[in-house]
């Protein structure tokens, strides 16, 4: 099989300095494998998405230099596909209809399995949740290093259908990395506790695991998420080289300056290793 990464925004901002950063790790540890590389924008929950967000994300990976392989794959194409998904969830009795509403939910957050073995009277179906197994599940992250959680411990049955109809995030990203036969996920690390959710799901589903590479997340010197930061955020300053330049920088990478862009993205090629990408974030 072909080596396919990706990089998957949600349309909720702009491309800020952590989201290049996702796009460029991406990027370079699959096509330093000779892979493909694919965008996929997650406009999959309408409540958040900005308005023209999508359109100004791809026109700055294109500033970028960043070209997917493959036509932009769109969420809110797919919903077929994650219907079809939970429909196989339910009749496999994988999944439940729930009818909690999150004033419900207990402090930990952990969901105590109230509907788990049908609706109470008097709740009416709002959700569905996949019923988790009380068994730890384990990955290594190529960057993190080993990973172990027990999700009936840490999270309980969890939501794949939102009370408004949506198919939620940890379905969608699992159906359409296994859709698009993406074999290695890169992304930045405050998605790593979402990781063991989705080889779960994929389990369920009897779909195939990929390689995960969680790197971290750029912090601004008051430890807030950086792209939460318009001001303090360096590509919007930056010329798209100067951009790159900090990226590599960020992600640990040696890389000698060079006069233009292609150059810089060959030499970052050429002397890209996943090795050297920091476990932890240094602020910038
Ligand atoms: N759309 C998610 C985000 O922008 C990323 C999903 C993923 O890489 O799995 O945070």
């Amino acid at each position: 099989m072909i080596r396919t990464g990706r990089f998957a925004p949600s349309p909720t901002g702009e491309l800020h300095f952590g989201s290049l950063i996702a796009a460029v790790a991406s990027y370079l540890q699959v096509k330093s494998g000779s892979g493909r590389w694919l965008v996929r924008v997650e406009d999959i929950d309408p409540p958040r998405e900005v308005p023209g967000s999508a359109e100004r994300i791809l026109r700055d990976l294109q500033r970028f230099g960043l070209q997917s392989d493959q036509p932009v794959l769109y969420q809110s194409e797919r919903t077929e596909a994650y219907e079809a998904a939970i429909r196989q969830l339910l009749d496999s009795r994988q999944a439940y209809w729930c009818g909690c509403s999150r004033s419900e939910l207990p402090a930990s957050g952990v969901y105590p399995g109230t509907c788990r073995t049908g609706l109470p009277p008097g709740k009416k179906s709002r959700s569905i949740r996949l019923r988790v197994r009380d068994e730890p599940i384990g990955f290594t992250d190529l960057v993190q290093g080993p990973v172990r959680e027990n999700l009936a411990e840490s999270v309980g049955d969890f939501i794949i259908r939102r009370a408004d109809g949506l198919a939620a995030y940890q379905l969608a990203v699992v159906v359409d990395d296994a859709f698009q036969e993406v074999t290695e996920v890169v992304r930045g690390a405050d998605l790593l506790g979402s990781t063991t959710r989705q080889i779960y799901l994929q389990r369920c589903l009897g779909l195939p695991t990929p390689i995960y590479a969680h790197h971290p997340v750029a912090l601004a010197s008051d430890g807030t998420k950086l792209g939460k930061r318009l001001g303090s955020d360096p590509i919007a300053a930056a010329s798209p080289q100067r951009a790159l330049e900090l990226a590599l920088r960020f992600l640990g990478q040696s890389c000698p300056p060079q006069p233009e862009l292609p150059e810089l993205w060959h030499q970052a090629l050429e002397n890209w290793q996943l090795a050297k990408v920091p476990r932890t974030a240094f602020t910038l």
